[in-house]
């Protein structure tokens, strides 16, 4: 058997293992009323946009009515509505009719909301955490509120960090000792795991002057990674759009070499592969990876990317060709070539694969496992309330997984939010497949 054959059959069982875990759909009501809005959003695209105003619109209003009337004037604009919004609007003739569906409303979008977002705060997250921790799932805590405008915005952000790691800290020396989620073959892997945006961390980000971003941003960031090395915690940058990935990776590359924090702490980068420079960006981390030396490996972590639309939109405005590939399976092969190179890199990086996509988790698992890779040396991560099923699955199968859990006011998590929309309701997604009910063999396809 060749190496590809051998590799395709692992992927293929590994997947099938995997899918027979997931359980059936949550009976919950509110959980059964998001899915069908979800279902209804991606079948029609005037829905979806109302969807997304609305979502967009409800920490706004100042009543149930107010709202009420919002949603009445998008579900208006609807040419073909189906029965159920058609009852709604009939509903919202009378007042007593629309606070019934005002009240309706911003429960659904709470609860659509809570899906993703952990907690107010982060001691307010505490109890969740701990509970997966215990549970066997680690997590990664993403403070909400990206792209701040001023330089005291920048710093309430850095200071949520620092209050972030403190809390965080504390509470984690409680919990009960989970061997396969804190070591893997290069020693400790911190309990403590913060991701950052760096377009919070400085109101100056400038695509064609990365320096300003990056030394604005880097005052903020010595200190925090200070404190994340007093208290062994894990810092990890995330990626945003395009016109900030340059400030972002000369801002960690050039951190992290410095001779203060060459023995830590534990810190990470993102990898997107749809864009298609990807190949190229990796080439340039190991090649740092490989001439800096460090106590602890740099940690990669490797996803699709989160902002698709937003880059194809903002190139065609300006009549370029798109950065990122335009078909999802250029997308979903470049993401597995860039998981072979991680993986093939070890022990000089810890790598991370970011995915709810079965076919490439479970390429990335059995890739490792052939390579000869311990399960230890890779994480599987995902994000609370679209990857809880595979979390599970992917714990009951004893690999390590990580949940990441954004913390933070329904206002702040707005635009987070309307991204995991536009995830869930994109025509290509595995998700909306999965949801379908697309049979395991069409799930699992080569791309
Ligand atoms: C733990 C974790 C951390 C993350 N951190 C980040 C981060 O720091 N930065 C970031 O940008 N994203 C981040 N993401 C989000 C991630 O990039 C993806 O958006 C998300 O995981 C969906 O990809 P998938 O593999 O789960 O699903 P899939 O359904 O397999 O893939 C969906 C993805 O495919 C791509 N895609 C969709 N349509 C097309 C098309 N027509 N042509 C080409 N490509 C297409 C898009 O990237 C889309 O998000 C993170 C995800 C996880 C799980």
């Amino acid at each position: 058997m060749t190496r590809d054959v051998a590799l395709e059959a692992e992927v293929q069982r590994i997947g099938r293992a995997l899918a027979q875990r997931f359980p059936s759909p949550a009976r919950h009501p509110l959980r059964a009323l998001d899915q069908r809005a979800m279902r209804l959003a991606s079948e029609d695209e005037q829905i979806r946009a109302a969807l997304f105003r609305l979502v967009d619109v409800t920490p706004a209003t100042h009543s149930v009515d107010d709202l009420a009337r919002h949603l009445i004037g998008y579900l208006e604009e609807i040419s073909e509505r189906p029965p159920s919004l058609d009852t709604a609007l009939k509903i919202s003739d009378t007042a007593p009719g629309r606070a019934a569906l005002g009240t309706a409303t911003t429960a659904a979008v709470r609860h659509m909301a809570h899906r993703f977002i952990v907690g107010e705060s982060p001691s307010a997250a505490l109890a969740d955490i701990a509970a997966l921790w215990r549970h066997g799932i680690a997590v990664s805590v993403d403070l909400l509120g990206e792209a701040t405008v001023t330089p005291d915005e920048a710093d309430r952000y850095a200071e949520r960090c620092h209050d972030a790691l403190e809390t965080l800290a504390e509470a984690a020396g409680r919990w009960p000792e989970r061997r396969w989620l804190e070591r893997d073959s290069a020693g400790p892997v911190p309990r403590v795991n913060l991701s950052v945006k760096v377009t919070a961390l400085t109101p100056l980000m400038r695509p064609q002057a990365p320096h300003l971003g990056r030394d604005d941003a880097a005052g903020r960031m010595r200190p925090l990674l200070r404190r994340a090395r007093e208290l062994d915690a894990h810092l990890h940058v995330d990626m945003e759009s395009l016109d900030s990935l340059e400030t972002t990776i000369e801002l960690v590359l050039g951190l992290l070499a410095e001779p203060e924090f060459r023995r830590g702490p534990s810190a990470g980068v993102v990898v997107q592969a749809y864009l298609r420079d990807s190949p190229a960006q990796l080439d340039r981390l190991l090649e740092w990876a490989a001439a800096t030396e460090r106590g602890s490996p740099l940690v990669v972590r490797l996803v699709k990317g989160a902002y698709w639309d937003q880059e194809v939109i903002e190139a065609r405005q300006h009549g370029w060709r798109p950065p990122v590939f335009e078909r999802k399976s250029e997308c979903d092969r470049n993401f597995e070539l860039l998981t072979r190179r991680l993986l093939d890199a070890r022990p000089l990086v810890r790598v991370k694969v970011g995915s709810h996509n079965l076919r490439s988790v479970a390429h990335a698992i059995a890739y490792s496992r052939l390579g000869g890779g311990a399960d230890a040396d890779l994480e599987l991560q995902v994000l609370r309330g679209l990857g809880d099923e595979l979390a599970e699955a992917l714990r009951a199968e004893r690999l390590r997984v990580r949940s990441y859990c954004p913390v933070g006011d329904l206002v702040a998590g707005m635009a987070y939010l309307v991204r995991r929309l536009l995830e869930n309701t994109s025509n290509d997604s595995f998700l909306r497949a999965h949801a379908h009910g697309a049979p395991v063999e069409e799930l699992l396809a080569a791309p």
